[in-house]
């Protein structure tokens, strides 16, 4: 069992956690949103009840874009660290909290700032001219480092911009980038990162789910390894799948390989499709399991947005670094 996924050690005599009533804290976050003067923003990848007290729900592209239009002063933001910090640099002035900090990403982690730096020194150092293009899902310490941010809605957009005699270092998918090099022709050289919860579709429960689902489509993310994306009907981040889903009317059983969180809004704006989870696999052990789930969006919880409504707190506090990271994130989402 992943470390973030274990239960709560308590204490003898510690009083037990107390569950409350969802509709009760959805009540008080919506008047603490007027009394704090508070925009809520979340990702597509959080429970769905947090998506519905949500002002905007989005993808990591739109989330961004969002926040630079966010009038009010303070901007809670459900979703994983990155996007918090993304969200503070395009937006200084504004207080930027988060339902719990420690919700980070493991794609963001196989990526540490100070490894990037060292093989881009090492490229440089063999004379090889090129630039550093990094999925969103990075740390400002690496975004930092780089000439350009995609999300996987804008990826082949701006590897365009990058110019032709250049080599582009793609980091930190290994998987989307794969995919970015079939689609746009372009040679790169790929970070070996991943993500564990796009890791882990089991190719045996996709082809057997299609099987049972006869007549059913496969949606992938791009973060998924090639053996399931070789059995996608359509592949495509988060808003494109939406568009996609939305755009089919007659009625169709959708086999969905992403985080499963995802299928609250695909149900929201296309409710005439049946969707189905593709269930992961553990690489431990081999047995199937819910990692469809990402433990780290799931440390978002109801309560845990109203209590960083209350208190004000945890805050994403400006870093030195983030001057060069909003320059690159700038110019990348906003131009
Ligand atoms: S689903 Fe994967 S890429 Fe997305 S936040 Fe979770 S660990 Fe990171």
């Amino acid at each position: 069992m992943p470390a973030d996924l274990q239960l709560p050690i308590i204490e003898p005599g510690a009083p037990t956690p107390i569950e409350e009533d969802p509709l009760d804290l959805m009540d008080e976050i919506d008047r603490l949103k007027v009394e704090k003067d508070a925009t809520i923003l979340a990702h597509y990848y959080v429970d769905g009840e947090i998506q519905d007290v949500a002002d905007v729900s989005g993808d990591s592209l739109q989330l961004a874009r969002a926040a630079t239009k966010v009038a009010s002063g303070t901007i809670v933001f459900a979703g994983v660290h990155f996007m918090g910090e993304s969200a503070k640099i395009l937006n200084p002035s504004k207080r930027v909290l988060m339902p719990d900090l420690l919700a980070g990403c493991s794609l963001a982690d196989s990526c540490p700032a100070p490894e990037l730096r060292l093989f881009q020194d090492q490229l440089r150092a063999e004379g090889r001219t090129f630039e550093t293009v990094a999925y969103i899902n990075t740390t400002a310490a690496v975004k930092a480092l780089c000439d350009w941010i995609v999300t996987s809605g804008n990826a082949r957009e701006i590897i365009d911009r990058v110019p032709a005699e250049k080599e582009i270092l793609f980091v930190p998918d290994q998987h989307l980038g794969r995919y970015l090099v079939e689609v746009t022709g372009r040679p790169m050289i790929l970070w070996p990162g991943s993500c564990m919860v796009h890791e882990v579709f089991s190719i045996q429960d996709l082809l057997r789910a299609k099987r049972n689902n006869p007549g059913s489509l496969v949606i992938a993310h791009p973060e998924c390894p090639r053996n399931i994306l070789e059995h996608a009907d359509f592949i495509g981040g988060t808003e494109k799948m939406r568009q996609f889903v939305a755009a089919r009317a007659e009625p169709t059983t959708l086999l969905v390989a992403t985080e499963a969180n995802m299928i609250h809004p695909l149900q929201k704006i296309a409710p005439q499709h049946t969707y189905v989870p593709v269930p992961g696999i553990m690489a431990s052990t081999g047995e199937t399991c819910a990692c469809n789930r990402c433990p780290h969006m799931a440390r978002n919880t109801l309560q845990k947005v109203r209590d960083c409504l209350r208190d004000g707190r945890p805050e994403i506090v400006w870093q030195p670094h983030f001057d060069a990271a909003r320059e690159v994130l700038e110019r990348s989402l906003l131009k």
